[in-house]
């Protein structure tokens, strides 16, 4: 398994000292890298495909050719690298060992990647390189949280709303919060208090009963949203059927951007929901600084405008429910977009 050298170890005595991260998800993987202070090495996003479907010997001989890719892009070799970090979506049984994962197939749970993944790079580097590992979106936050505190004090939480909610704390001296279960800061099934925004109860796939938060703040809430908010725009081209539910959902931010008024209604909506997170997070953690991620504020996607319309509905739903002085409270927008997860797990990495 995983035994193809195209980066050879022991080549050209390095003195450069740099941590991997990989970002792997069901079928795609990224990969970035820091260096011993921690800054990330690439702004070019290099992603590749991950085989999941095929098991494990093929996802890790994919997240072997995205690190030697990166590598060979570098111009180094495996003896640059002092330590491999790799985010992965959760559940997990325990530490780096796989749960249930929905778009996993079901013969991986259970498997522990992350002992595979080392042995793998013993071959490969011919030494021993300690992999650390971590939920996406905790790692996410780790990699926002240092970007913050090169020159702010404070905690850091983090909301990343994508096809779900991904979200994390990290504390003042920098460390994340797992949890005993590595699924501390979970907002995304937390209950959002939806009738004070005049919506109804919307059933999640996690099968929780209770108005999961990312119902009303994450794409995978989308067609509800758009499905309840219709009605009040009789001339809007939704009415004429020729899209499906889920077309609709994957077009809105765009048309968020030409002014559509379903779609700012719709995005709105998931201001005020993420501004009631925001100020249950405040609440549980008290950070001074909260990032605000995912899609919506993702420059290529989205103009000033929209996100500083979409980052003031935020601030304004939080404000009447915060514990502390809304002053007290930097909301921020995330500035690593897509690296954020694959410069987390190499900063975890680099903390050891
Ligand atoms: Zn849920």
């Amino acid at each position: 398994m995983c035994n193809d050298q195209s980066v050879s170890a022991g080549e050209g005595m390095s003195s450069t000292r740099i941590f991997l991260g990989l970002d792997s998800g069901a079928t795609t993987c990224k990969v970035n890298g820091i260096d011993a202070e921690g800054r990330p090495l690439d702004t070019v996003l290099r992603q590749f495909p991950t085989r999941s479907r095929e098991g494990r010997e093929a996802l890790l001989r994919d997240w072997i050719h995205a690190a030697e890719t990166f590598l060979d892009a570098h111009r180094l070799t495996w003896d640059a690298v002092a330590g491999v970090g790799i985010a992965m979506p959760g559940p997990f049984d325990s530490y780096g060992v796989l749960g249930a994962l929905p778009n996993y197939p079901p013969e991986l749970r259970g498997w522990n990647y992350r002992a595979d993944l080392e042995d793998c790079l013993q071959r490969q580097a011919v030494r021993h390189l300690p992999v650390a590992t971590g939920n996406d979106g905790h790692l996410a936050g780790l990699a926002e949280a240092r970007e913050i505190q090169r020159d702010a004090s404070g905690g850091v939480l983090l909301f990343a709303p994508g096809s779900g909610l991904g979200s994390a704390f990290v504390d003042a001296s920098g460390r994340v919060l797992e949890g005993d279960h590595h699924s501390a800061a979970f907002f995304c099934c937390m209950p959002l208090p939806y009738a004070e925004l005049g919506l109804p109860k919307l059933s999640c796939g996690c099968g929780r009963d209770w108005g999961c938060t990312e119902r009303y703040c994450a794409l995978s809430g989308l067609p509800d949203l758009i499905r309840l908010v219709l009605p009040r725009h009789p001339e809007h081209p939704y009415h004429d059927g020729s899209r499906t539910e889920r077309g609709q959902a994957l077009e809105l931010r765009d048309r968020a951007q030409q002014q559509d008024p379903l779609a700012l209604e719709v995005f709105d909506l998931q201001a005020r929901a993420l501004g009631f997170a925001v100020a249950m997070g405040s609440m549980a953690y008290d950070p001074t600084h909260v990032v605000i991620g995912g899609g919506l504020m993702d420059p290529e996607a989205t103009t000033p405008a929209f996100r500083q319309r979409y980052l003031d509905g935020i601030r304004n739903a939080a404000t009447p429910y915060l514990w502390i002085p809304p002053e007290d409270l930097q909301i921020r927008p995330a500035r690593l977009g897509e690296h954020a997860q694959a410069v987390g797990a190499a900063l975890l990495a680099l903390q050891g």
